[in-house]
């Protein structure tokens, strides 16, 4: 037998206590109907048993081993004892040989939760018997009392709970379901937790709805109707007011049915949140004091769900990019066509890391497009504040600020300090390379760049009046078919010229004026581009000046955004700039110029134009570097004097001019050929022999001899003698001993009466 089980049971039973069962009236009965001294129930413990109910004597308990109940216990079954002197089991039972000197006993099994815990039992002094009908009837009574034992037990579970109900904040109602919800429970908390007595509610003296608002009762309302009609819980939420306060009070109910789906009662849990309405109420507020201020702090603010692809803005966030918050269109497609083509990549690669979790937050700057066709700079600023069971984004939501006159000073003063340097470049570019064409092409990217432009040019005025020119130092590649081709080729050549100014670019040089179009050949001296040129939107023309003179141009074409008096005023350091450069290009093409006349001065016989001795001596020494057989002849005119004498001064120059033409047009190509001083010659003639030379100097003698220069009324004829010395190799000669010995000769042929040619040997 498993007394340990039979004991807990006993235990939670509570029947291992002193509490009596309150059964000593059956007891009673139980005697007098038995018509014996002493009834008892007795519960069989461990170690004794305990008299839970009496009648007869005054015992409460016994020890186990001595208790008849024992054997009740121990067997499961009902004992009966007819005379305990007689009977081996408890002749010698210390309750049988002293008191209360048991003789007869009869018990019965107490059952609970199937094991027998103690028993009923009929106690005599003295032996008798009892019929079966009887002894039935006994058992009868030991299972209404264990009956009893079990229930009462129950009860006072329940009663505990009931207390511990009450002295929760939890109030326990049910409303019974006839024709109509009556309220027939509702735990004694209720006047603690909602201010209202059970008591008051239950005898009707106070309705519910008397208590709860107008909004509370209708919620209330529905929700037993919501019962009614078959639903099985619900929960809502009561404003109740007593006259000592107001709160806020949730109802969880329940529905009970009967087995054919008819209403039968609803339970239902009330427990005050006030505490809790008063939070949500708060951050409501707190929620529309933030929406205030937002409001207030200019931001806009724009929350997209991208499963569903709407985004919601407010107001400010239209009125940023200037759109009628009533006309906003919710797709994600609305506002990213608003983002400036420039930065739509970065900020959809910005959205992208985001959405991957790469980044924290999404946050960057960018233009959008107003209304007014601006383009407004935007600090956007954003976070994902919702995702689906796997983690991924559906709702971001964020900030939008306009931060257009920031971004403006900022890139104003960051365009400032890049023009500065560009400007050194091209200055730097141009002191180093000492050209203007490759310093012009060298920065043409950065000009294209900083002025947001899709073309450029820069070009410098060459020629004055009717030749005057644009040359082009340096143009975007714009190349479309071959006459293009061919003017691009030009440009690489650097030979590229515009010389037609009856044209949009024209203007500027001829006004000298900065020129702006911002509507395609809206210009009146727009001429419209050549077929195949990409199409020219907008233009901006910059005269480059030196005080007041259109020395060159800037051209800019195709900027994203209209151009403005503010680029051209922007940009005019750059212009200035290359005013001065063009200035150095052009002194120091007139000094070189310069220089050139009198290089060709210094080396030049004023009177014939022909070489001095100077530069006669210079081009010999230039011959002797390099091989080849050559003569040098000395033509003298004879008898010179004589001319000067007899015609003037001015006549022997004529006759000097005329023997210069002859000796430089003669036929002795290839050759030097200089006036040495006086109405002396030197040539330099170049030839195989000596002899191929002679026919030449002998042809040129005869020519002069042959000639005769008009003066005036006068015929003058006139003679020369040529002193020549010829050389096989001229290479390292030396040419001032090679004119001495054709001097030699050249007196040799005076002395042999002049009009001759004299060879050195
Ligand atoms: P010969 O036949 O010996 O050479 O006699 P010549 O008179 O030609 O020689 P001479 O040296 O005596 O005279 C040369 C003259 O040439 C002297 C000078 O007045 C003249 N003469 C030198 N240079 C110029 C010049 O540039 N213009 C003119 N008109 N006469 C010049
Ligand atoms: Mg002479
Ligand atoms: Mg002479």
């Amino acid at each position: 037998m498993d007394d340990q089980t039979r004991l807990k049971t006993i235990d939670d039973f509570m029947l291992n206590t002193e509490l009596p069962l309150d059964l000593d009236d059956l007891m009673v009965i139980l005697a007098e109907a038995y018509r014996v001294p002493i009834a008892l129930i007795g519960i069989v413990g461990q170690y004794e048993e305990t008299f839970k109910a009496r009648y007869g004597t005054d015992l409460s308990r016994i020890n186990r081993e001595d208790a008849f109940c024992g054997h009740v216990v121990d067997n499961q079954t009902p004992l009966v004892v007819k005379n305990a002197k007689e009977d081996p089991r408890f002749a010698n039972n210390p309750l049988v040989t002293g008191e209360p000197h048991i003789c007869f006993y009869a018990g019965t099994p107490i059952e609970i939760n199937n094991q027998v815990v103690g028993a009923v039992c009929l106690i005599d002094t003295e032996p008798r018997e009892i019929d079966e009908k009887r002894l039935r009837l006994l058992e009868r009574v030991g299972a209404l009392v264990s009956q009893h034992i079990t229930l009462s037990r129950e009860h006072e579970a329940l009663k505990r709970e009931h207390g511990l109900i009450e002295k929760s904040p939890i109030v326990l109602a049910t409303w019974r379901y006839d024709t109509s919800l009556k309220l027939v429970h509702i735990s004694k908390n209720s006047e603690r937790v909602l201010g209202i007595s059970a008591n008051d509610l239950l005898s009707g003296s106070v309705e519910f709805s008397d208590v709860i608002t107008q909004e509370a009762e209708n919620a209330f309302t529905f929700a037993m109707q919501a019962h009614m009609e078959g639903v099985e819980s619900h929960s809502c939420r009561l404003q109740i007011t007593t006259p000592s306060r107001t709160i806020w009070v949730s109802m969880i109910s329940t529905a009970n049915f009967r087995e054919d789906g008819a209403l039968y009662s609803v339970q239902a849990f009330l427990f005050d949140t006030s505490d809790q309405k008063y939070v949500e109420d708060k951050l409501n507020k707190t929620n529309q004091r933030m929406r205030l201020l937002l409001e207030a702090s200019e931001l806009g603010t724009w929350d997209w769900n991208l499963a569903a692809d709407i985004n919601q803005v407010n107001k400010r966030w239209c009125d940023i990019v200037g759109i009628e918050y009533e006309y906003y269109d919710t797709s994600s497609r609305f506002f990213r066509q608003l983002i400036h083509p420039a930065d739509y990549v970065h900020v959809e690669k910005k959205l992208h890391d985001h959405l991957k979790g790469h980044t924290s937050v999404f946050n960057t700057t960018f233009r959008m497009k107003h209304t007014n066709e601006s383009w407004v700079w935007v600090e956007s600023y954003g976070k994902t504040v919702e995702t689906d069971e796997s983690g991924k984004p559906i709702r971001i939501a964020g900030i939008h600020r306009d931060i257009t006159d920031r971004m403006e000073r900022e890139l104003h003063e960051k365009k400032k300090t890049q023009l500065l340097q560009f400007i050194n470049k091209t200055r730097a570019s141009y002191l180093e390379s000492n050209d203007l064409t490759l310093a012009s092409q060298t920065v043409l990217p950065e000009l294209i760049d900083i002025s947001d432009s899709q073309f450029a040019f820069i070009g410098q005025m060459k020629g004055t009046g009717e030749s005057s020119r644009l040359f082009i130092h340096a143009i975007s590649e714009i190349v479309w078919d071959s006459s293009s081709f061919t003017q691009y080729a030009e440009y690489k050549k650097r030979n590229l010229y515009f010389s037609s100014f009856d044209n949009l670019f024209g203007t500027t040089i001829v006004t000298g004026e900065v020129t702006i179009s911002n509507v395609s050949g809206s210009h009146p001296n727009s001429k419209g581009v050549p077929k195949g040129h990409p199409r020219i939107s907008r233009f901006l023309g910059l005269p480059i000046k030196i005080k007041e003179r259109v020395v060159g141009m800037i051209g800019l074409a195709n900027k994203f955004d209209a151009y403005t008096v503010q680029d051209a005023q922007f940009l005019q350091p750059l212009l200035d700039a290359l005013a001065g450069l063009f200035y150095a290009v052009e002194l120091e093409e007139a000094r070189a110029i310069a220089e050139e006349k009198l290089r060709f001065l210094a080396m030049t016989d004023s009177l014939t134009g022909l070489y001095n001795r100077r530069a006669f001596l210079d081009e010999c020494s230039t011959v002797s570097q390099r091989h080849g057989c050559a003569c040098i002849a000395l033509i003298d005119v004879d008898y010179f004097k004589m001319v000067n004498d007899t015609y003037g001064h001015d006549a022997g120059d004529q006759a000097l001019i005329m023997i210069a033409d002859k000796i430089a047009k003669h036929n002795l190509a290839p050759s030097v050929v200089a006036r040495l001083g006086g109405e002396e010659f030197a040539v330099v003639v170049f030839g195989e022999t000596k002899d191929e030379i002679n026919v030449h100097l002998e042809a040129l003698r005869v020519a002069v001899e042959e000639s005769a220069l008009t003066y005036g009324k006068d015929v003058i004829n006139l003679t020369i003698s040529i002193g020549a010395a010829f050389i096989e190799d001229t290479f390292g000669a030396d040419f001032s001993v090679l004119l001495s010995e054709a001097d030699k000769s050249l007196y040799l042929a005076k002395e042999d009466g002049r009009n001759k040619v004299v060879w050195v040997n």
